[in-house]
């Protein structure tokens, strides 16, 4: 009997790097500062409040947009942080995770020939859920080594099936930020050009040497044409819980929910109980990103006499180095050596590239122990 041919919808996707890489270490043995995670715990107040809304019954189907409380108050927070008015009832929904945020948003919005700008280097998630929906990514680079967005080279790019513009900032992998010349770019594009924009956000309160998170909706231009994401496994050090959200305006928001609801329905409720519990103490969300320019100032510090050199980082918590002055290996090369022969693991760069530039320069998440960065920084010291 023959198989039936699967007809891959994405032949060209394997798996991805952050699952490819935390098996590796695990294989290994080594330090994993490879996919982005803390491994420190979730604050214990977290922990004891979802304990409490679980053995208080809240382990039903949350409402399909999230439940009003979380809403609530992250408006309130939007509102007091940004000075953004979203209506919680019909402008914010929660999530499982950015991921699905992103996949939703995408798949709400773009249909077959539509296509969608992406600026270079990004996250993987964004290109596949363009292409399953039929939809066509065009990839535009940043300058190198400062990573900064050529808005002309933006502009060249939209065409009359322009759909989609999506940014990111703080910018997984390289830790830069939109500045206010970037705001100003992009609200221009958008007052020239039809076209809407996914601001994936997720690492807005890790920004660092008092730089500032310029947060895209809080112009108003730039926000009637765009879905704001974001998350809450970030700011909360549970990545593993997948919570996260999405606020837009709501003739967009109408159009997201209506792939959320048959996408997943709802977002896991004593966890949204808890996170809406850990909302109302704004100095958590205040005080992150010192916590972690402490760790980068830490991790760099340690490897300050190492051949491994920082570029960028203004925010996340990943370090970019370049690795130029101990290897001529190419990125994934020397992830691999380093994963197998030195016991670190690392995330090469080029992988979010579609077109895998190599500029000998890998990824180290420091949301870890000073005792895990210690370890990391004696292996990159003996390199
Ligand atoms: N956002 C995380 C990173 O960049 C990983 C997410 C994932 O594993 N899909 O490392």
């Amino acid at each position: 009997m023959s198989s039936v041919d699967v007809h891959s919808k994405l032949p060209h996707i394997g798996t991805n790097i952050f699952t490819t890489m935390s098996g590796l270490a695990a294989q290994y043995n080594a330090v994993n500062l490879a996919q982005g995670f803390p491994d420190f715990d979730v604050p214990s107040y977290l922990i004891e409040r979802v304990s409490h809304h679980m053995l208080t019954g809240k382990n039903q189907y949350a409402p399909m947009a999230g439940i009003l409380s979380l809403r609530e108050k992250l408006a309130t927070k939007y509102a007091s942080v940004y000075g953004i008015p979203f209506d919680p009832v019909e402008e914010i929904t929660i999530t499982c995770g950015a991921t699905e945020a992103c996949f939703s948003a995408i798949t709400a919005l773009i249909k077959a020939g539509d296509e969608v700008i992406i600026i270079e280097p990004a996250f993987d998630c964004y290109e596949p859920a363009i292409v399953l929906n039929g939809g066509k990514p065009v990839f535009v680079k940043t300058t190198y080594p400062d990573f900064k967005i050529n808005w002309d080279e933006v502009e060249a790019a939209i065409t009359s099936r322009t759909r989609l513009l999506i940014l990111n900032s703080p910018h997984n992998p390289t830790g830069t930020l939109f500045t206010k010349e970037d705001v100003t770019a992009l609200r221009e594009l958008l007052q020239r050009h039809d076209i809407l924009v996914l601001s994936d956000e997720v690492y807005e309160h890790m920004v660092f040497d008092g730089a500032h998170h310029y947060c895209l909706a809080a112009d108003p231009i730039i926000r009637e044409k765009t879905l704001t994401i974001g998350s809450f496994g970030k700011t909360y050090h549970a990545t593993g819980w997948r919570l996260g959200f999405c606020a837009a305006p709501a003739h967009l928001m109408k159009e997201f929910r209506k792939v959320h609801q048959f996408n997943t329905f709802s977002a896991v409720t004593p966890i949204q109980h808890a996170v809406s519990d850990m909302l109302d103490d704004s100095d958590w969300h205040h005080n992150l990103s010192s916590f972690f320019q402490s760790k980068r100032n830490y991790f760099l510090n340690l490897i300050k006499h190492s051949g491994f050199k920082a570029v960028a980082t203004q925010g996340t918590y990943f370090q970019l180095l370049s690795y130029a002055a101990v290897s001529d290996k190419k990125e994934t090369d020397m992830a691999e050596w380093m994963v197998k022969e030195m016991k670190l693991a690392a995330i090469p760069v080029s992988v979010f590239y579609q077109d895998k530039t190599d500029q000998q320069i890998l990824r180290f998440c420091f949301a870890k122990k000073d005792e895990t960065l210690q370890q990391a920084a004696e292996i990159l010291c003996k390199i």
